[in-house]
């Protein structure tokens, strides 16, 4: 069960039609929640991360177990946790969970898929979260199993509309902005320009690394206009945590080096706040290494 919608790169996914889409199916998914006893709650460190799905689980009388790789969870929401930053997923926390559970062989190749795509999605394909020699281990033993990577890789990120791809350059062609004195780089997006381009659920998902790519840029921001706020999606290198920016100035938060948040203020002036609040974070900018 998902709170909403997600990309059409992932649908090919095994077992994408038993997905319930609590947004678009509510009934369903809340009897789905009153039968439950026991609740998985993957990959978000609070029941309000789920946005309309939080009350149902709330009341929800089921054992709630938080398997996640956030920081800062919020463990009174969960009855029980196995909760840690350091690991690069929380399809490997999965994987993990199942080795100590004692089932591991029956790992077959749709659950390896799954995993697999948990595991490389979140690394940015093995670029980043991978420093520990376990994930790869357990990437090797979900491979193992006869599943195909490169055809999985495929699937995720050669599968790109062209509304999609023209975006990504209309991106990096008119919308970069780079502030150079506070090393950062940031792309925003109105509601109209979004229009523009067709835009469907993860059509951006991915452009603010490019923006992160740049040399010498060591934070970046890509913000985009919703329906009732601005979202607001971070990333830095090092030791720069956009954790505490998204936390402290965006009601988000996230990961050390990705994170997330919103804004309820208008696009224009999102942007002259944001570049308020880093003007404060200058001489930590500046003193960060990537
Ligand atoms: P993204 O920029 O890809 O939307 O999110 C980056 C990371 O930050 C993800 O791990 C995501 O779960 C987390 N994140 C995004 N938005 C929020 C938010 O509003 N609150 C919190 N706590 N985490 C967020």
């Amino acid at each position: 069960m998902v709170p909403n919608d997600y990309p059409a790169f992932l649908k090919w996914l095994p077992g994408n039609e038993n997905v319930v889409i609590y947004k678009k199916n509510e009934k369903k998914a809340c009897d789905i929640i009153r039968q439950s006893d026991l609740i998985f709650s993957l990959d978000y460190s609070a029941l309000n991360r789920t946005d309309l799905m939080e009350n149902e689980l709330r009341i929800s009388k089921a054992k709630k177990i938080l398997i996640d790789h956030h920081l800062e969870p919020m463990i009174s929401d969960f009855d029980y946790y196995l909760s840690t930053i350091e690991i690069s997923s929380t399809s490997e926390l999965v994987y993990r969970f199942i080795d100590h559970c004692g089932w591991i062989d029956l790992v077959d190749q749709e659950i390896a898929t799954a995993l697999f795509t948990g595991i490389m999605t979140d690394t940015g394909s093995f670029s980043y979260s991978c420093n520990f020699p376990e994930t790869f281990t357990i990437t090797a033993s979900l491979i193992r199993t006869g599943i195909n990577p490169e055809q999985i890789h495929r699937l995720v990120y050669d599968t790109y509309s062209e509304d999609r791809l023209r975006l990504l350059g209309y991106c990096l062609s008119e919308k970069l902005t780079i502030l150079p004195g506070l090393s950062t780089a940031y792309i925003a997006l109105s509601k109209e320009e979004l229009d523009r381009f067709h835009h469907q659920v993860g059509d951006t998902e991915g452009i603010v690394n490019y923006a992160l790519s740049i040399e010498n840029i060591k934070l970046a921001v890509f913000l985009t206009e919703r329906k009732d706020r601005i979202r607001l999606s971070f990333r830095s290198k090092g030791n720069l945590s956009v954790n505490q920016i998204a936390r402290e100035h965006f009601n988000g938060g996230g990961h050390k080096n990705a994170a997330g948040g919103d804004s309820f203020d208008s696009l224009s002036d999102t942007i002259l706040k944001l570049r308020q609040i880093l003007e404060q974070y200058k001489e930590d900018i500046d003193r960060w290494s990537v």
